[in-house]
C-alpha cells in the first residue's frame, strides 16, 4: 500500500506551494529533492551575515492579490524595488529603458524630445517583427538596442538576435517617465532573512530527502505515493526519447570582498559582448545591509550540455515542436502531475510558479477531495 498521498519530485518553490497546500489539506505529503538543500533556484545562504542569491537575484514581484498574501504568510517581505543599471564602454545608463535612459542616450530632457527620437528610429522596422531584433529596434529604437540590447543578448542566449524569439525582450517596461523601477507590479520585494527561511517555513513538518534523485529509484518512488508531482526536467521524465530540449546553463563566480559597498547597486548589467558575464550582483543591497564586508557574483551565460544545470529554456520554434510531443505523452500518464519551469518548460517568474502551484493544488482537492 502506498504510504503517502503525494510523492513530490523537487523542492523548489513549485513543488514546495504544492506540498504547503496539499498538507494543510490534510494529505501526506513527501519530497524528494536532488541538491543537498531545498529551494531549488531561489536557494539563499548566508555569507557574512549577508543572504546571498546562489543562483542568480531574486526579486519577488506580482500584480496578483492572492500570490502576494500567499507568500507573506511565510517570510515578510521588505520595501526593496530592483533599479538595476547597464555599464556600455565605461558610460552607466538607467534600466529600465526610461527618461533616465532616454536623458544618458540622447541628451534629451522631455518625454516629447525622447519621442521624437523613438519615432524616428522605431520605423526602421515595418510590420510584425520577426524577431527579437526587430522586435527591440521597434521597441526602442537602433541605439538602444545596439548599446543596452545585443551584446548582452547574444551572450545571454548564444545566439544572434535575429534568431531569437521577441517575446524575451517584451518582459522589459518601457516608460516615458523618470523611473527605474525594473517592474511594474505593484506588489515587489525581498523576504527578509532570504528566500531559503521562506522555503523552511512552507515545508514545516512535511519530510524532504535531500540529495536523492527520482531517477536512481523510479520504480520503487511510484509505488510510495498515490500521486506523484513531478517538477523536474520533462524531456528527463521520457527518457529523452525525443531528444533534449535545449536550456541555456549559467556559471556564477561568487566571491567576499574586504570592503563594504563594492558598486552601491544590487545589479549592474555588462552589455558589451566582449566583457565575458552579463552582470554583478551585489547581494547585501537587497536586504540595505550595513556589513564591514560584501558579496559579489558575476554570472557568466553558458550553453547547456547534459549534466549541466538547466537555467533558462530557449523556446525557440524547434525546441517548443519537440515541447508539444513529451506533453502529449505527459497528457497520458496517470497519477502523474508535472508543474514548474522545467516540466512546463517555461521562462517563468517566481509568482507565475505560485499562482499554478496553487492552481494545481485546487484542482486537486476538487478531483479527489481534502
Ligand atoms: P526549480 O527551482 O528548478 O525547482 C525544481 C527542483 O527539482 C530543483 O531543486 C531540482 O534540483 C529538483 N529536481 C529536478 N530533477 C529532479 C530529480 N530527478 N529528482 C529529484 N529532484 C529533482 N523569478 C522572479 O520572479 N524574479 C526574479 O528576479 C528571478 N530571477 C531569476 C534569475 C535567474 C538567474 C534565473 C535562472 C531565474 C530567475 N527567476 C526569477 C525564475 C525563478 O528562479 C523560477 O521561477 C523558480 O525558481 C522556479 O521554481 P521551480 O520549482 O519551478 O523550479
Ligand atoms: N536584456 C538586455 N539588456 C539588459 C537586460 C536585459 O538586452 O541590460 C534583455 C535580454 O535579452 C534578457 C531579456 O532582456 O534575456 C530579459 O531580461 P531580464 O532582466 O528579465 O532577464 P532575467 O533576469 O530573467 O535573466
Amino acid at each position: 500500500m502506498p504510504k503517502y498521498d503525494y510523492l513530490i519530485v523537487g523542492a523548489g518553490l513549485f513543488g514546495s506551494v504544492f506540498a504547503q497546500r496539499m498538507t494543510e489539506m490534510g494529505k501526506d505529503c513527501l519530497i524528494i529533492e536532488k541538491r543537498s538543500h531545498v529551494g531549488g533556484n531561489i536557494y539563499t545562504r548566508e555569507i557574512e551575515g549577508i543572504q546571498v542569491h546562489m543562483y542568480g537575484p531574486h526579486i519577488f514581484h506580482t500584480v496578483h492579490e492572492h500570490v502576494w498574501e500567499y507568500v507573506n504568510r511565510f517570510a515578510e517581505f521588505n520595501h526593496f524595488r530592483y533599479e538595476p543599471l547597464a555599464v556600455y564602454e565605461g558610460k552607466l545608463y538607467h534600466l529600465p529603458f526610461n527618461m533616465n535612459t532616454f536623458h544618458e542616450m540622447w541628451n534629451v530632457r522631455t518625454p516629447d524630445e525622447a519621442r521624437e527620437i523613438l519615432v524616428k528610429q522605431r520605423a526602421e522596422i515595418q510590420g510584425q517583427p520577426r524577431n527579437l531584433e526587430e522586435q527591440a529596434i521597434s521597441l526602442v529604437g537602433r541605439d538602444i538596442y545596439r548599446i543596452l540590447i545585443q551584446g548582452y543578448t547574444e551572450k545571454q542566449w548564444g545566439r544572434p538576435c535575429s534568431e531569437l524569439p521577441g517575446f524575451i525582450i517584451r518582459r522589459l517596461p518601457l516608460r516615458m517617465r523618470y523611473d527605474n523601477n525594473y517592474f511594474d507590479d505593484p506588489y515587489q520585494g525581498i523576504p527578509i532573512g532570504g528566500y531559503t527561511g521562506m522555503i523552511e517555513k512552507m515545508l514545516k513538518g512535511i519530510p524532504v530527502e535531500l540529495n536523492t534523485d527520482f531517477f536512481e529509484d523510479r520504480e520503487n518512488f511510484r509505488k510510495m505515493a498515490d500521486v506523484i508531482l513531478y517538477t523536474g526536467p520533462l524531456d528527463a521524465y521520457f527518457d529523452y526519447c525525443y531528444g533534449p530540449l535545449e536550456y541555456r546553463s549559467l556559471r556564477f563566480e561568487t566571491e567576499t570582498l574586504d570592503m563594504e559597498n563594492f558598486q552601491g547597486a544590487a545589479g549592474i548589467n555588462y552589455t558589451e559582448r566582449e566583457v565575458p558575464f552579463t552582470r554583478i550582483t551585489e547581494h547585501k543591497h537587497f536586504e540595505f545591509g550595513t556589513q564591514k564586508k560584501t558579496v559579489i557574483t558575476r554570472e557568466y551565460p553558458l550553453e547547456w550540455k547534459m549534466g549541466e544545470e538547466p537555467y533558462y529554456p530557449v523556446n525557440d520554434e524547434k525546441n517548443v515542436e519537440i515541447y508539444e510531443k513529451y506533453r502529449e505523452l505527459a497528457d497520458r500518464e496517470e497519477n502523474v502531475l508535472m508543474g514548474g519551469r522545467l516540466a512546463d518548460y517555461l521562462y517563468y517568474n517566481m509568482d507565475s510558479v505560485v499562482r499554478a502551484a496553487l492552481r494545481l493544488a485546487d484542482q486537486e482537492k476538487r478531483k479527489r477531495g481534502g
